[in-house]
């Protein structure tokens, strides 16, 4: 299948989601059409989103300003897969308990921004993650903590007793970042392991 995938580019890991995706979509057959996301138009063109990491205050400012806060909520409504990491997870949260960030309120969790980043700046662990079948080398820098999470959201991943990586019907939400790996198995699973066909357009 020919797939667009729509990056937002006001921040963050754009060329390195871009490859994750590439490489996971090829995995299944599928070519993907990469798009930035940096104005209103290209979010209800494509099939799959991505929300990098960055300065959440920044880019959910941004998201609004520019009306694609809009079409991304258009996006889930309509049952399309968002991978959203690290700032892009607490712009896509219920709560991010921080009046400079303006939530998308998609994924019905609330965060503590920089709450692993207090302990230490950036750290990479290994992580047993939920439909992988091997630890996958999540890298944390100055990362959320995902602290309330709400009924229907799967936790599929946990780091010392605290949820890293969430699923929320169309959206995967990781407190790391995956696309800093070279190991594309997180963006597969939010795109292509879902247990969903992806949507018609
Ligand atoms: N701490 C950042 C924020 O609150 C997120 C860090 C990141 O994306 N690496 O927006």
């Amino acid at each position: 299948m020919q797939l667009t995938a729509a990056v937002v580019a006001v921040q963050g890991d754009v060329s390195e989601h871009a490859e994750a995706v590439r490489r996971a979509a090829s995995a299944h057959g599928h070519e993907v059409e990469i798009r930035e996301v940096r104005t209103s138009g290209v979010v209800p063109d494509a099939d799959l989103l991505l929300m990098p990491g960055g300065e959440s205050t920044t880019i959910s400012r941004h998201l609004r300003r520019e009306g694609i806060a809009e079409e991304v909520r258009e996006h889930v409504a309509a049952d399309r897969p968002v991978l959203a990491t690290c700032a892009g997870l607490i712009v896509a949260a219920r709560d991010a308990k921080d009046d400079r960030v303006d939530e998308l309120g998609l994924l019905d969790v609330t965060v503590d921004r920089n709450a692993f980043g207090r302990q230490a700046d950036s750290f990479e662990v290994p992580l047993d993650v939920t439909g992988l079948d091997s630890p996958f080398p999540a890298v944390f820098i100055r990362a959320p903590v995902i602290d309330e999470v709400g009924e229907g959201v799967e936790v599929l991943a946990s780091w010392e007793g605290r949820p890293v990586a969430v699923r929320d019907g169309p959206i995967v939400g990781t407190s790391f970042h995956p696309e800093l790996t070279d190991d594309p198995r997180v963006h597969d699973l939010a795109f292509f392991e879902t247990g969903a066909t992806l949507p018609e357009r």
